[in-house]
């Protein structure tokens, strides 16, 4: 599989997932992916992405959580 940004070759890895849900931020942890050597750019394929979806609803309540600080701009 080629890299679909840059053609660069596509490696099998685990990637680090920032998302939003209920618009909470979110971090999904050793998710599969494939990885362009090149590029960076990251593919997420079908099944993995619904099983993302099917993760959320079942391990959010018990997920560790962290609490992020969100301060507003002051305009002096
Ligand atoms: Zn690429």
């Amino acid at each position: 599989m080629k890299c679909y940004e840059c053609g660069g070759e596509m490696v099998e890895a685990v990637t680090t997932l920032h998302m939003e849900k209920d618009g909470r931020p979110l971090i999904i942890e050793d998710v599969p992916a494939k990885v362009c050597k090149q590029c960076g750019e990251e593919y997420i394929a079908g099944p993995v992405a619904e099983k993302i979806g099917k993760i959320l609803d079942e391990e959010l309540t018990q997920a560790k959580h962290i609490s992020v600080p969100i301060i507003k701009w002051k305009v002096a």
